[in-house]
């Protein structure tokens, strides 16, 4: 007899409900996880995820005292497989939001219901679930603050963290089919895998940390430094909170120990932001494909292939471009500032379409989330819910001057720039020649702009009007 936890994004051992519940039933629990990426319809996650989702599985293989199982497949034939080794005295697991897993899980739950055995799905991920936050007319809200403010802050008050089990009573016998993590092969072959995981401690133990850095030197500056990229105010818990090893029950929780202050409830909203993602793609499950506004159906962007691959690069000429798109290379982050700008420069300047950026970003980073990502492209592309108009085009050497305004960022991330005096760095071009050539200014080590800021901002403009008066 043993009962199953299933991990998924909840990676830890601290509020865990699935885990706490599958503890209570007296029997050996069997802590298993299964990579079904691209199996009966399950999306393929990007590199840099299954980076981190190697390393994590290692992590959490630890601190389950070795007695994670990990399986290679589809759950539908994991759980045929176990079910016939064991008597299944129940299954649980956390929930996931994404319209493919869904599926999954509600299909699972009909199978295991017509085979009496009992599963049960639990909250682990989200401070309020999404069909809980309704508008009056009992519609969903497709504003932010409303949903926030009179959704979400008005609501039943997310659920205390649970503590970790101070013990596991795992089941320790060999388990056919089981793969090693090795065998998952979640690995990229390239180097670049081993590099990008510098700086990251991947564990639960390591999400403690980041938050308790934060907590001390961080979050009171936040509400301002949130914004300045060469500045540690952010808390970088972005990939812990996708994968689960962390939760926003406990960082709300953790909240509640300091004087609420501005920074103390703008780093809640900014988990708001997350709910809201979560729920606009729960409500709206086309969101990673369509404009969620249908105005921009038939809006052309402009495709080239070029402009996307240097973009990817980091050598469109623009310091403050590239240095994000190095940093999130390098590093698999990047500051949510710079996403801002670097998404505006490829959506407007560019004229790129949105999903070319969201399927690198998917690719390249350590938080990628369908549901996070698909809702801020569209909202930096102007196309998505309670988005910043089309026409708002960022100026990315004014950006640069206000939130970068030593340089700091630029530096860092662009080897080739970091000798340039700062009255040159954050538009390269105007220096004068004598400068540009003894730097390397004019292409021979820093590309020249790929496009003219003004002009590029004028065409998006137009052909967006374009578009609007052929509707
Ligand atoms: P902090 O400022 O410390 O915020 C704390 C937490 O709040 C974050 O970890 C995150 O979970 C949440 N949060 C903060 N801002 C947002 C936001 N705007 N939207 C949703 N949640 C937010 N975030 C992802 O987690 N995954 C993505 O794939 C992703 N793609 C993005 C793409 C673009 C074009 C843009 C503009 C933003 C994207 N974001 C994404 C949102 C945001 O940039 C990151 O959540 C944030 O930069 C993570 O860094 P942090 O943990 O230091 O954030």
């Amino acid at each position: 007899k043993i009962a199953i936890c299933w991990f998924r994004r909840d990676l830890r051992l601290a509020d865990n409900p699935a885990l706490c519940v599958a503890l209570d039933h007296g029997v050996p629990v069997l802590p298993i996880f299964i990579d079904d990426q691209g199996q009966d319809g399950q999306p393929q996650q990007g590199g840099a995820s299954n980076v981190w989702l190697h390393n994590s599985l290692a992590a959490l293989h630890k601190d389950l005292n070795e007695s994670l199982v990990l399986f290679k497949g589809t759950p539908r034939a994991v759980f045929e497989q176990l079910k016939a080794e064991f008597e299944l005295v129940a299954v649980h697991w956390n929930r996931m939001y994404e319209p493919e897993a869904i599926a999954r899980d509600k299909a699972l739950k009909q199978w295991f219901a017509d085979d009496d055995v009992e599963a049960h799905s639990h909250n682990g991920s989200l401070l309020f679930e999404p069909w809980t936050i309704e508008k009056k007319d009992g519609g969903p809200y497709k504003v932010f603050t409303p949903f926030y403010k009179k959704g979400c802050l008005n609501a039943e008050p997310p659920r205390a963290p649970l503590k970790a089990p101070q013990q596991i009573n795992a089941y320790e016998g060999k388990i056919d089919g089981a793969a090693s993590l090795d065998e998952l092969n979640l690995l990229p072959t390239r180097d670049w895998g081993k590099s990008i995981v510098e700086g990251w401690d991947i564990s639960e133990a390591g999400a403690r940390a980041r938050w308790d850095d934060f907590a001390e030197n961080g979050l009171f500056n936040y509400k301002e430094g949130r914004d300045l990229p060469g500045k540690p105010f952010v808390s970088r818990l972005s990939p812990y909170l996708h994968f689960g090893q962390i939760s926003p029950h406990q960082l709300w929780a953790a909240l509640d120990h300091y004087s609420q202050d501005r920074n103390v409830e703008h780093f809640r909203s900014e988990l708001g932001w997350r709910e809201f993602s979560y729920y606009l793609l729960y409500h709206f499950p086309t969101l990673p494909k369509e404009n969620f506004q249908p105005q921009f159906e038939g809006f052309t962007w402009a495709k080239d292939e070029l402009r996307v691959k240097r973009w990817q690069q980091g050598k469109t000429g623009i310091p403050i471009v590239d240095a994000g798109m190095r940093e999130l290379w390098t590093t698999g982050y990047m500051h949510n500032r710079v996403r801002m700008i670097v998404a505006s420069y490829l959506t407007k300047n560019l004229r790129q379409d949105w999903r070319d950026g969201l399927a690198w970003f998917e690719d390249t980073l350590f938080d990628a989330d369908l549901a996070s990502n698909s809702a801020s492209w569209q909202w930096v592309a102007g196309t998505g819910a309670d988005a910043a108009p089309y026409f708002r085009v960022f100026n990315p050497v004014l950006q640069g001057e206000k939130f970068d305004p030593e340089g700091e960022y630029i530096r860092t991330h662009v080897a080739e720039l970091r000798d340039v005096p700062k009255s040159y760095l954050f538009a390269p071009w105007e220096a004068p020649k004598e400068m540009r050539e003894k730097y390397g200014l004019d292409g021979t080590k820093y590309p020249e702009p790929m496009v003219d800021l003004k002009k590029s901002r004028q065409d998006a403009l137009a052909a967006y009007d374009a578009h609007k008066n052929a509707r």
